[in-house]
């Protein structure tokens, strides 16, 4: 089988390493060889190439979700998830509204353009968030909103017809995700809940745990699975409120970051059941083998971090992606398991403290 891979990075790079396990080969469209899933794919395509990708592949996958319409106009019979749920799922807008259409669990939100924005907060109220429509992650696109003053910085940066969402900012007791995998034969898998931390706007460190939530959010996947007709992975972030409500902060339709335990701490991890169910094959066990955990490594080189302190932690893995250090990006992570909770939440914090020796390192810019 051979898999076409959208896009060059960290996720990519995992998919190929977990799949050629099951004897695929790949092929990665991306503008540079030089990136984590270029690197190591059997065939390097550059967006030129795209005719040539699509006839090389049997079947095509997603690591990334900005991916250019006439790229996407040509790939999608071959595309799984469908090339229709990316595009929900790229306009923040979209994404939204599929969700409150079908009754899903959302916080209150609305539509705006950068130029009507300083009228349109003053009547939703403070404090919101504003997030632009297109092109945000890892908390790109993003502000926090205390009054119609903060409304200047964001006309700084963005031209008025540009379309944001304000949303109701969320007073949470945490965050928390669950990935599922749906195959092309029907069949449904839910991995655990991990209860993820965030740290301005981008994940920090997440766990498994359990929590009296884990039902609900269970449903909520798979019925979204359904009603996206999604084959692969769909990864939801959820809020959970201090009242207990249970609210969807955004799906994705791809390999997650707060998946990356699944490499560890799962009889199978995300990337392999994402290569499974797209290719029709019966999905591995999503169980868990034990607590685990991962902490990612934002902004920093190899040389930065106390790689001998993090290998020396018993169940700790790093997982190194190879790129150009730039400010707050991901560059790797560890993957952590212990044989129990409390065991596992101490070895993480020996391993934030090996990879964040000066804590000054996660604001400051480089
Ligand atoms: P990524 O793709 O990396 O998940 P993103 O840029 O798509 O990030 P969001 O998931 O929308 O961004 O937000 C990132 C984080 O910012 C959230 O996980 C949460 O910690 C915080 N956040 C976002 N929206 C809200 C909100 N309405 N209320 C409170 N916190 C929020
Ligand atoms: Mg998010």
């Amino acid at each position: 089988m051979r898999v076409g891979i959208l896009g060059g990075g960290q996720l990519g790079w995992m998919t190929i390493l977990e799949g050629r396990k099951l004897g695929f080969s790949f092929n990665v469209l991306e503008s540079k060889k030089d990136s984590p899933a270029g690197r190591i794919a059997d065939r390097w395509f550059h967006p030129s190439e795209v005719e040539e990708f699509i006839k090389e592949s049997d079947l095509i996958t997603y690591e990334f979700e900005h991916i250019e319409d006439d790229v996407l106009e040509k790939v999608y019979p071959k595309t799984l998830p469908s090339v229709e749920i990316l595009k929900i799922k790229r306009s923040r807008v979209r994404e939204k509204e599929f969700l409150r259409k079908r009754g899903y669990p959302l916080a209150k939100f609305e539509v705006s353009t950068a130029g009507e924005l300083e009228g349109k907060v003053r009547t939703f109220g403070f404090p919101c968030v504003v997030k632009s429509e297109r092109l945000g992650y890892d908390g790109r696109g993003q502000y926090r909103l205390s009054s119609a003053d903060d409304v200047k910085a964001i006309l700084k940066n963005h031209p008025p017809e540009e379309v944001f969402v304000i949303e109701e900012f969320v007073d949470f007791a945490f965050e928390a995700s669950r990935i599922g995998v749906r195959s092309t034969e029907g069949e449904v898998r839910i991995y655990p809940t991990t209860v993820n931390y965030h740290h301005e706007g981008i994940l920090l460190y997440n766990f498994t745990d359990e929590t009296p939530y884990d039902e609900e959010m269970g449903r909520i996947v798979e019925s979204l699975m359904e009603d996206l007709g999604l084959f692969g992975l769909l990864a939801v972030e959820f809020f959970i409120t201090k009242e207990g409500k249970v609210l969807i902060n955004e799906f994705a339709p791809r390999p997650h970051n707060t998946g990356h335990y699944t490499l560890d701490g799962t009889y199978t991890s995300q990337f392999e059941n994402l290569l499974r169910a797209i290719a029709g094959f019966p999905l591995g066990s999503t169980e868990l083998k034990v607590p685990s955990g991962m902490v990612n490594i934002l902004g920093l080189s190899l040389e930065d971090i106390d790689l001998k302190g993090i290998l020396s932690v018993e169940g700790a893995k790093l997982y190194w992606y190879g790129k150009e250090k730039r400010h707050r990006r991901k560059m790797g992570h560890v993957n952590v398991v212990a044989k129990d909770k409390e065991t596992l939440k101490r070895k993480i914090e020996e391993v934030l403290k090996g990879i964040y020796r000066r804590p000054a390192e996660l604001t400051r810019e480089t």
